[in-house]
């Protein structure tokens, strides 16, 4: 059988706003972390036109007002922008009217920026709130990457899922909205990023060549087990900008690139073709039975 693999490459291009936001600092030190995210966006584009891949940033409004000329450049190149808050809000910690505010500011800055509002979306903190799946069909979004139902096959979002410790699962209804799925094994923040807070510690900085075995151990699944899917990496400038990171990176890259039926592609390219595919109004009334197309 011949293979059919689609890598989307995605940077979460957060910089400073995540020490903001979610470390809720003020110190030059730890904004500085945001700040070196400039070094690996130059470093990253120049990486991804070498090998002629064209990705997806899921970009903070506040990111694009502090690195217009990164941002501009990542346009310029073809890549994809995608919405990530305005400055890496959770959406789970939000009134209706707040998140909309948000949500609507960062569509704005975006639309300056590529001149049409963004296609995508990444939750800043890996959460909705209960209000968050309505919003992004009433403006517009093809799809999110922000759940891990599946990993390897997109499926359309579920609104009004209801869970609780004395009633059966309540798996919502479908919704418009593709789903092409997150997982933290395939995202470099976890894996890399020492953080310290008053949550705890995360350890990070591990051997980028573990990192390479769980994330071509993925991969390996993906082209021999299934042979057709979507491969979806997510990543941060200020992370995997790091010299010995993106050197692990770049062999990654090359692997992928010597498999035969595999291509490289932007999320929001992809999901086009995969709703084509995949109509909405023939899936929606074979779920919650059957999640995946
Ligand atoms: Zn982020």
């Amino acid at each position: 059988m011949s293979k059919d693999i689609t890598v989307c490459l995605s940077y979460d291009f957060d910089a400073m706003s995540v020490w903001i936001a979610n470390f809720r600092t003020a110190s030059p030190n730890a904004l500085s972390r945001g700040e070196f995210g400039q070094v690996g966006a130059q470093r990253l584009l120049a990486l991804l036109a070498e090998y002629d891949i064209k990705s997806t940033w899921f970009v903070p409004g506040h990111t694009i007002e502090a690195f217009p000329v990164e941002c501009q450049r990542l346009v310029a190149e073809g890549h994809e922008v995608g919405h990530h808050g305005y400055c890496h809000e959770n959406p789970a910690r939000l009134e209706l009217e707040k998140e909309q505010a948000i949500l609507e500011r960062g569509i704005a800055l975006i639309k300056d920026l590529t001149g049409r509002a963004p296609r995508g979306y990444r939750s800043p903190a890996g959460s909705f709130s209960a209000n968050t799946l309505r919003l992004l069909s009433d403006h517009g979004f093809l799809y999110d990457s922000s759940m891990l139902g599946n990993d390897f096959t997109p499926y359309y979002c579920r609104d009004g899922i209801k869970a609780s410790i004395d009633a059966p699962y309540d798996f919502g209804k479908a919704v418009e909205l593709v789903e092409m799925p997150f997982s933290w094994n395939l995202d470099d923040f976890p894996f890399f990023e020492y953080t310290s807070s008053r949550r705890g510690i995360s350890p990070g900085l591990a051997d980028p060549a573990r990192v390479y075995d769980v994330w071509a151990g993925d991969f390996e699944y993906l082209y021999t087990k299934m042979g057709k899917g979507v491969f979806i990496l997510t990543m941060h400038p200020q992370v995997i900008g790091r010299g010995h990171r993106l050197l692990m990176l770049e062999r990654f890259l090359q692997d992928l690139k010597s498999h035969e039926g595999v291509r490289f592609s932007t999320m929001s390219d992809f999901v086009q073709r995969w709703k084509a595919e995949h109509p909405f109004r023939e899936i929606a009334p074979r779920l919650p039975v059957s999640l995946q197309s």
